[in-house]
């Protein structure tokens, strides 16, 4: 598929997929820098006004250009076996596939914010830099993207479901998942009880965040010679949590997930049902890599299965 043969696509194609997903061809129209670590891209499109974000962590899949590619290709006509198609494009043409978060949406005027982390590039020093970041620390208006995101708000890539019978909530982020903790404070009932931990590698990167919950929000300012994620290990293992029934939500680095939900599970006796956790990312890991285990693991299986 040619660039130009994309760009036709891009007007024509229905891009639905799985019924609640679609993709969603968009424009950069602004960006701002939040702090040293972190830039708010807001995507617009007229497509994006079947966009159905469901707030909190809702999550979607980021299609961007390779270098010298001025729209990503993506198989928007193949409906359901879009990925198949995708993963048979060579590596260097396929658009690069990441995962991000919707910060906020506008529905008025069909625009997405998405805030991302700049790990690698420019003033930001923590990690490597990966397709994505870099994509982002030079994005002007006018850049391409797509986005396979839901066309319905009830759909799976929202983690955050807290059962009936919650007390209080805790939130665990690291910078990747400081737009999913934002969001869900924004979406919190008005007096439920909420304790976010949330670490970043810069006292500037600091947000002020907003909530109709009684939230107490403890930002954790990372030492560079430490790993990501250890901060909020210690903190939370050491706190003093409310009454009651928690719900609990933990997301950024694999290692500091996994074991922030052995202490919350093994040591404080929270229900494993109460616990949602996701790996955002993971240290010496690019996300292509994390998918190639995903796809390698799933084939043993379905072979052990199948024996
Ligand atoms: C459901 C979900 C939602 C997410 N939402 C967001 C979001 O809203 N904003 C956001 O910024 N990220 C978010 N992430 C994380 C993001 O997808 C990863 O950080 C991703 O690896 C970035 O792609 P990349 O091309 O920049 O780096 P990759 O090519 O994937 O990785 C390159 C290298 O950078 C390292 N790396 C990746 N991320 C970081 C980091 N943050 N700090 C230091 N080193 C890193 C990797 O370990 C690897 O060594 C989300 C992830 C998931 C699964």
């Amino acid at each position: 598929m040619t660039a130009s043969s994309t760009s036709t696509a891009y007007e024509s194609a229905s891009g639905l997929v799985h019924g609640k997903f679609r993709f969603f061809p968009v424009r950069v129209v602004a960006t701002r820098r939040l702090g040293p670590s972190m830039v708010r891209i807001t995507f617009a499109g007229d497509a994006l006004r079947e966009f159905a974000g469901g707030g909190r962590d809702q999550s979607f899949s980021l299609f961007l250009p390779q270098p010298g590619q001025h729209a990503p290709i993506v198989p928007f006509d193949a409906g359901d076996g879009w990925f198949a198609q995708w993963r048979a494009m060579p590596e260097d043409e396929r658009a690069v596939m990441r995962s991000y978060t919707v910060r906020s949406q506008n529905r008025r005027y069909h625009e997405v914010d998405v805030d991302f982390v700049l790990h690698g590039t420019g003033s930001s020093s923590s990690g490597p830099a990966g397709p994505a970041s870099r994509w982002a620390a030079e994005a002007v208006p006018g850049d391409r993207a797509v986005l396979l995101g839901p066309a319905s708000e009830d759909n799976r890539s929202i983690g955050f479901q807290p059962p009936e019978g919650t007390d209080w909530v805790l939130l665990a982020a690291d910078e990747t998942a400081l737009p999913a903790a934002a969001a869900i404070l924004e979406w919190l009932p008005e007096g439920l009880r909420a304790r976010a931990w949330i670490e970043v590698p810069d006292l500037k990167d600091t947000q002020e965040l907003l909530s109709p919950a009684e939230a107490d929000i403890t930002w954790l300012i990372r030492d560079p010679l430490r790993r990501p994620g250890s901060l909020l290990a210690e903190e939370i293992g050491g706190a003093v949590f409310p009454d009651g029934a928690p719900y609990a939500w933990i997301a950024g680095e694999s290692g500091m997930v996994r074991t922030l939900r052995r202490h919350l599970v093994g040591e404080r006796g929270i229900d494993r049902g109460r616990v949602e956790f996701s790996g955002y990312w993971r240290l010496g890991a690019t996300e292509e890599d994390l998918r190639t285990e995903k796809i390698t693991e799933a084939v043993a299986q379905d072979a052990g299965e199948a024996r």
